[in-house]
């Protein structure tokens, strides 16, 4: 079986400020939807349905809590049922200047035989954030990490800036679509640096819950050395995860550790991605100055480093 890949060659990226690499806190603000989507009975289970409603109920506040304190802006990928369930929450978030990302609608996972579901994921999860609040999302994270080629020309044919689920790369890059058009700017993650690996478990499904230390070895030792090759630190979250009392004394651990380092960004998603895309533009631009007419077209990843 051959396989397309989406992306580029991998290249470090000149970070604004002089900075040396990046850090993002994203939260993917599922609540009950990720229980729904994975099996439709869970919505008479009541028990199971609240491991989800706990990210609303106290995972947010506790979050924004944090996160002001910290002075640090974080993105939400928010799926629309989330937005139409809790948008007391949602607009929490908003009021804190946080970013609203795309997370789909039920929380789907993308399903390269089901386009039309695919497709309602993506336009009905636009619509809930329009419809309720006003705000077109240009960041999306598909329900599961998971992605396919449709989805890709999808997002780039709603505009969406960038995605954020692959796992082949430390630094930002451009996603080059099935027919060679530019699909939108990769921010990829790694499950390493997710909380879903390490705190949650449920008794049908149970998984082994890792305390403060095995975390923090894992999310500390891998920020050493993105920080020093130079990349994108994309941290993935979960309210109903990352909100539990030992979590939310990790996450704060683990910022006071990058907090040693002064050449650190920490940015939103959308900030990181509005980064690459000028510096994507300005080396552009040097290339077509350079190259001679009629030369291989310049490449479409150049992040302003030859
Ligand atoms: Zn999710």
């Amino acid at each position: 079986m051959t396989v397309q890949p989406s992306g580029s060659d991998s290249a470090p990226m000149i970070w604004p400020h002089g900075k040396r690499c990046a850090v993002c806190l994203t939260f993917d603000f599922d609540a009950e939807s990720l229980w729904l989507a994975r099996e439709p009975e869970n919505a008479e289970r009541l028990a199971t349905l609240s491991q989800g409603r706990y990210g609303a109920k106290v995972g947010i506040p506790k979050i924004l809590d944090l996160l002001r304190q910290e002075g640090l802006k974080g993105t939400f990928f928010t799926p629309g049922w989330t937005v139409d369930a809790h948008p007391g929450k949602v607009e929490m978030i908003l009021k804190d200047g946080h970013e609203l990302g795309h997370h789909g609608y039920v929380h789907y996972w993308p399903d390269p035989e089901k386009p039309s579901q695919i497709l309602d994921e993506v336009d009905r999860g636009f619509e809930a954030m329009q419809r309720r609040f006003g705000v077109k999302p240009v960041g999306y994270r598909p329900p599961g990490s998971e992605s396919c080629h449709y989805l890709l020309e999808l997002l780039t044919q709603r505009g969406i800036l960038y995605n954020s689920c692959f796992k082949d790369d430390i630094h930002p890059y451009r996603h080059i679509l099935r027919d060679g058009r530019p699909g939108p700017i990769e921010l990829p993650e790694h499950p390493s640096l997710d909380d879903w690996s390490y705190g949650t478990s449920h008794l049908r499904f149970p998984r082994p819950i890792f305390g403060a230390d095995h975390v923090l070895g894992i999310w500390q030792e891998e920020f050493r050395m993105i920080r020093e090759w130079g990349g994108v630190y994309v941290l993935v979250m979960h309210p109903q995860v990352t909100g539990r009392p030992m979590r939310m004394a990790i996450l704060r651990s683990f910022i006071a550790f990058t907090r040693q380092f002064d050449d650190v960004w920490y940015a939103t998603g959308r900030e990181i991605a509005e980064a690459f895309a000028e510096q994507e533009g300005r080396s552009e631009c040097w290339n077509s100055i350079a190259s001679p007419p009629g030369s291989a077209p310049a490449s479409r990843r150049g992040a302003g480093l030859s």
